[in-house]
């Protein structure tokens, strides 16, 4: 796997993600990707059963999306949002509120998930703050992520990596994700915090929890929760940064409670992989509360590529391709065969528990592992001896592919998954 190439000249300069050098000093060199597939600096293919960060859910290097990139790369490359707009950015805001829950009516256009769940925050905090209202708390659940910026490190149950900042963070109340168990407890203990007047936003990954290892709840005590606070003046901030554009079987997880979010942020799968860009979408209440003579009532935050031309084009493919028949036949499809690995599988000696989510796919593991741990580090290095890219947490194997992934792509990564199971 390794090699002297880009591989090795990548350890003179680069500081990664996510990464403890001294422990991880290797990075495999990609070279190109296509489809459902990573090809590696010597040539080796991998099925990325990810689809990268669920990013790129209609194939790497798809035609279709880069041809009209392509296209509009040789019109107009980047201007400044700010006074000035494009056709791109306007048809995307058409596009997505036309398949965004009804009540979703304007769109703020930034650069990555962190970025789409900070100006959530900042737009709830603000909104309270503009009415004259003093609402300094926050509601999360625990074990949520929203990402790495202090906001929405702040609102991130998943805090520990966070030691150094925790000191900094906004004030968050933590609620423990419903279940049949605890819903009637906990909406009483809401009912009663509540009473305290000083709650702005409730922000949540609906239904599927990512970083949390795809944890799963339902809809119906979701529903529940966001009823409660939503009569209470408290304002809903869906993060479905991974869940949204069609992975959970509808366009966006918030599709199936009748509680909609008042603010939804949007990123990943957004723009298909091929460049970076969120989107953090509000009612018009929302918007209303900020339009104003007086302008320090405005929400002044703004980066520097916000709705890039090439960014939007790219998502308005993608949007385009999800709502093609080809691709929800795809999810269906996809759905389908993960139910019927389900049933193989669950009942496993070394599988503790196994839930699914539209295309989502998650198994426990009856072993326990570390969330960074050498057996963990095993699991993974016998996925890609294999050819298969899956990214364990902890003791927990998830699929989370592209829509376009061949059948047999499929149960390469299932036959991979029972491979490992034995080897364990
Ligand atoms: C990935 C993710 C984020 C952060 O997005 P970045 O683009 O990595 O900053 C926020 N929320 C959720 C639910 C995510 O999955």
């Amino acid at each position: 796997m390794i090699s002297e190439g880009i591989s090795e000249r990548d350890k003179k300069h680069i500081w990664h993600p996510l990464t403890q050098h001294k422990l991880h000093p290797t990075m495999l060199g990609i070279k190109k990707a296509k489809g459902a597939l990573l090809y590696d600096e010597s040539g080796k293919e991998y099925i990325d059963g990810i689809a990268s960060w669920y990013t790129c859910m209609y194939g790497h290097c798809n035609d279709y999306i880069l041809d009209k990139v392509h296209q509009q790369m040789q019109k107009l490359d980047q201007v400044v949002f700010s006074g000035f707009t494009h056709e791109p950015a306007v048809r995307l805001s058409e596009e997505l509120i036309d398949i965004l829950p009804g009540n979703q009516q304007k769109l703020f256009f930034s650069d990555n998930g962190s970025t789409a769940t900070e100006i959530g925050i900042k737009m709830a905090l603000q909104y309270h703050f503009n009415r004259g209202e003093k609402r300094p708390v926050l509601v999360a659940f625990e074990e949520g992520f929203h990402g790495d910026t202090f906001g929405a490190m702040s609102v991130s149950g998943l805090s520990v990596y966070n030691g150094p900042f925790e000191d900094f963070f906004i004030s968050v109340e933590r609620l423990p994700v419903p279940n049949e168990k605890n819903i009637e407890h906990l909406l009483k203990f809401l009912e009663t915090r509540l009473a305290k007047g000083d709650i702005a936003g409730f922000i949540y990954e609906p239904l599927v929890q990512g970083a949390a290892a795809m944890k799963m709840h339902d809809a119906k005590h979701l529903d529940r929760i966001l009823g409660l606070l939503k009569k209470n003046g408290v304002l809903a901030i869906a993060d479905e940064v991974m869940t949204g554009f069609g992975k959970t079987g509808s366009f966006f997880a918030s599709d199936r409670m009748l509680n909609k979010p008042d603010i939804i942020c949007m990123s990943k799968a957004l723009t298909a992989g091929l460049m970076p860009m969120a989107v953090t979408s509000c009612t018009q209440d929302v918007y209303d509360a900020f339009y104003s003579d007086d302008i320090g009532k405005g929400l002044f935050h703004g980066h520097t590529y916000t709705a890039n031309p090439l960014a939007c084009t790219a998502a308005l493919a993608g949007i385009e391709l999800l709502k093609s028949n080809e691709i929800q036949e795809s999810i269906h499809r996809i759905t389908e065969a993960h139910k019927s690995f389900d049933k193989e599988i669950k009942n496993h000696s070394k599988v503790a528990s196994t839930r699914q989510c539209g295309i989502i796919y998650a198994l426990d593991l009856d072993v326990k592992m570390e969330r960074y741990g050498n057996l963990r580090d095993q699991l993974f290095k016998h996925f890609m001896d294999n050819g298969v890219f899956l990214r364990p947490l902890g003791s927990t194997i998830y699929i989370s592919a592209p829509f376009t992934i061949s059948d047999k792509q499929l149960h390469k990564i299932y036959d991979t998954i029972k491979s490992a199971l034995e080897a364990l």
